[in-house]
């Protein structure tokens, strides 16, 4: 029987890994991490190549290694590629940078070789701890943390789904294959939703595309961060921990978050290409959109203009509002009488525990762990909780 099985090899699982084994002792022949994926940190890198990402929006003490200060002290290194940065006084990672450090880190704690390819389909209690059915076989752990990312479906708003099924040229930005790539500069593109991702591929659409816009619901607005720095200590989680309501958790979480904010830099950029004419930002909800014999959209409920024609509509609308993970979780609950709150997420002790054993973490672990749980921040508050037995106030 293993001591952990880590599901889900991704940014958190990755990096509780590496906390397990090299902060906790445990021996590496009885960790397992489950991904389908080929290595750690591939849906990530697929999210962030997709958008066309140069920096992270978190600092660069936020990273997969153990020590908060290795990546500041790896980009300082000979192995540190010539186009690696930091950014600003946060020190902000290039995603080059933040990637190399990763690969080496991946390497020296030997993360790879934690990995089995699967994907949980059942999970149920058994002597001694826990019995995985996966896509691949059995396994069975002590000790089992779900580290399974943000929500498996995009979103897609119903206007975007039917112009799909028509026929329209639009694709979600997380897509599998890319739908940014080998944009050709005679194409005219539109690029829907707020925030740091839409922000990217609006711009790197426009260094390329022969016009660009960026549709938003509401104004551009600016914020360092997509929640206060202080929701990963004491400042705001203590108050948090106070409150058991899982109904005013939610709602406290949702108050907090600050979706569709652009950072400082990004603000820049983005201010640039506005004032430089090569990115056009108009407001608009539920553009209509008609085709025409040669495939483009004629797009109506963009800004002020009576129709606009585009080759290429992208989503940048991010994943569909529901609680991450598939129905197994429910089976889960159901099998064990675990307690979901309303919003269906996990109610959690403060060991970020649902059953004795069982850990969650990641986005799914927000109830407990408060608006920065989906964030590599977050993964840092889980590792405190759940493998050195912190509390996070
Ligand atoms: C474009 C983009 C940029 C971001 N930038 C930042 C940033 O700068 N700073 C920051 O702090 N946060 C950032 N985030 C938020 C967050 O850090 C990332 O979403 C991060 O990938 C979350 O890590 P995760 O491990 O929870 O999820 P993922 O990295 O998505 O990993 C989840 C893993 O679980 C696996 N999995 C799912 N279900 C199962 C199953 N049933 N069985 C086995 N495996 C399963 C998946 O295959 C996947 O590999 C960004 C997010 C996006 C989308």
């Amino acid at each position: 029987m293993l001591e952990w099985l880590i599901v889900g090899g991704g940014v958190q699982g990755s990096y509780l890994s590496n906390v397990v084994v090299h902060a906790l002792g445990a021996a590496p022949e009885r960790v397992r991490v489950l991904d389908p994926r080929a290595g750690p940190l591939e849906a990530w890198r697929q999210r962030a190549r997709n958008c066309a990402m140069d920096f992270l929006r978190s600092p660069g003490v936020h990273h997969i290694d153990v020590d908060p200060f290795s990546l500041l002290r790896y980009a300082r290194s000979e192995a540190a590629p010539p186009t690696a940065e930091l950014w600003g006084r946060y020190q902000h990672p290039s995603l080059c940078l933040f990637e190399a450090h990763a690969r080496a880190v991946i390497e020296r704690a030997g993360l790879e070789a934690l990995r089995t390819p699967g994907e949980l389909r059942h999970l149920r209690a058994c002597d001694g701890g826990y019995r995985a059915d996966t896509t691949h076989g059995e396994l069975r752990a002590r000790r089992v943390v779900l580290a399974v990312g943000p929500p498996r479906e995009l979103n897609w708003p119903a206007w975007a789904r039917a112009a799909r099924e028509r026929g329209a040229p639009i694709a979600h930005l997380f897509d599998e294959d890319a739908p940014l790539a080998g944009l050709a500069t005679h194409e005219r593109v539109l690029v829907v939703g707020s925030g740091c991702t839409a922000a990217h591929a609006a711009l790197h659409s426009a260094r390329r595309a022969r016009s660009t816009t960026w549709l938003t619901r509401t104004a551009l607005r600016g914020a360092e961060y997509d929640s206060e720095p202080g929701w990963l200590g004491p400042k705001f989680l203590r108050t948090f921990e106070r409150e058991r309501a899982p109904v005013q958790r939610r709602a406290t979480i949702d108050a907090a978050r600050q979706p569709g904010t652009l950072p400082e830099r990004l603000q820049h950029a983005v201010a640039l290409a506005l004032r430089h004419g090569r990115l056009v930002h108009e407001l608009g909800d539920e553009p209509r959109i008609e085709l025409d014999e040669h495939g483009h959209a004629h797009v109506r409920g963009v800004g002020t203009a009576r129709e606009h024609v585009f080759e290429r509509i992208v989503l940048a609308t991010g994943f569909a509002r529901v609680r991450p993970g598939d129905g197994w979780i429910d089976a889960l609950a159901d099998e064990l009488g675990l307690e979901r709150a309303p919003c269906g997420y996990p109610v959690l002790a403060p060991t970020l525990e649902w059953a004795p054993g069982l850990y969650v973490t990641g986005q799914l672990a927000e109830l407990e762990l408060g608006p920065t749980a989906r964030n590599i921040g977050g993964a840092r508050l889980a590792a405190e909780r759940l493998v050195l037995g912190r509390s996070a106030a």
